[in-house]
């Protein structure tokens, strides 16, 4: 959590912040330190004269804290919970509010143009502002055959419907995206080298021209409206685009964001969602852990999209095979999203794939 967000859940906990100092530097672990709120209850004393209260500052992250004197410590999402135990207060709301912000702060991570890697903080901040010219799509060649899709049965001509590209400089596959209005927005680049190669200065996947993923699908462009079938890779989406189904979209990423959700809920149509069949895939769906790792339920903030559209979850045989949807074949990938309308208790639909979803 940044600063901001740090001092606006002290402040929401009434936790005072009168006396403080920061340690640490702005590239390594900053540190805001404060008195102990435990102190009443953990310091023999019942009060803390020093700032011994260390709170972690990570603007793209989770936050922890820790106290030098009585020990006390955690992820600072957590922190809600623990003292509202001690001051017999119900903190569950702001709970949910500082996970929903520790969520933000990892999703929205300031992502990386490659060009742009070594530059100035600010001169990033400025290009992630500026939107990308159109053109920047053809500074890259269309795929035309690539060894690693057809080895993935993504074929001809597929790579021309959902318009990919490559970078030869990084060996990836550019997956252009494209906003609400469809007017470019960046590409995300799947690298195509060994997974072994794959480290933090080399992603699987990697965002060009200061992509926003919170608010963005991987979608073909153009405004067309019919159901959705959304599922986490750029691999999955191309399967799903390519079995007919030209309104797959991508959530990039492993989370479903609120702005996600709104754009979702504003759009109205039936949502399929066909995630990995791991727990990570059901995650990003039906909750949020809390401090003790369990998964809550009951404050999961993706259902007031099931309130507001139609949705359908794409079963799978067997639970947590860990297969996804990249990986089926287009008859199962077909048979699934049809499944998926029955299990829900409605009539057998045999124009789910109307011709006018076909692709061209
Ligand atoms: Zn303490």
């Amino acid at each position: 959590m940044d600063e901001k967000t740090v001092r606006d859940l002290l402040f929401q906990l009434k936790i005072p912040v009168q006396k403080h100092s920061y340690s640490g530097s702005k590239e390594r672990t900053r540190w805001l330190n404060i008195s102990c709120p435990f102190a009443p209850f953990t310091h023999q004393r019942g009060s803390d004269t020093n700032p011994s209260f260390g709170i972690t500052i990570n603007d793209a992250g989770k936050s922890n804290y820790k106290c030098l004197a009585c020990g006390l410590k955690g992820r600072l999402s957590a922190l809600p919970s623990r003292l509202g135990g001690y001051r017999k207060e119900d903190y569950s709301r702001i709970r949910h509010w500082a996970e929903m912000a520790e969520l933000q702060a990892t999703i929205s991570k300031p992502v990386v143009d490659w060009e742009n890697d070594h530059t100035h903080d600010e001169q990033t901040d400025e290009h992630r502002n500026s939107k990308p010219a159109h053109a920047a799509i053809k500074r890259y060649p269309r795929i035309v055959s690539l060894p690693y899709l057809r080895d993935r049965n993504i074929r001809w001509p597929t790579p021309l419907t959902l318009g990919l590209r490559f970078d030869s400089y990084q060996s990836r596959i550019l997956f252009p995206c494209y906003d609400r209005h469809g007017a470019f927005a960046g590409f995300t680049g799947r690298s195509i080298r060994h997974p072994r190669t794959y480290s933090k200065k080399n992603p699987k996947v990697r965002d060009y021209l200061g992509l926003d993923k919170r608010k963005l699908f991987l979608r073909l462009p153009g405004r067309r409206s019919g159901p959705k079938i959304i599922s986490e890779g750029l691999i999955d989406f191309a399967k799903i685009v390519q079995t007919g189904f030209p309104y797959a979209h991508a959530i990039l990423g492993t989370a479903l964001t609120p702005e996600k959700i709104d754009i979702l809920i504003e759009e109205g149509d039936p949502v399929y969602f066909f995630m990995d069949n791991d727990l990570a895939g059901w995650q990003a769906l039906f909750g949020v852990f809390n401090g003790d790792g369990e998964l809550e339920v009951d404050n999961a903030w993706a259902f007031r999209l099931y309130r507001e559209v139609p949705v359908w979850i794409v079963p799978y045989d067997t639970p947590l095979d860990g297969t996804d949807p990249g990986s089926l074949d287009e008859k199962t990938i077909r048979r699934m999203i049809s499944n998926a309308w029955l299990f829900m208790g409605n009539p057998p639909l045999d124009d789910l794939m109307e011709p006018h979803l076909m692709l061209p």
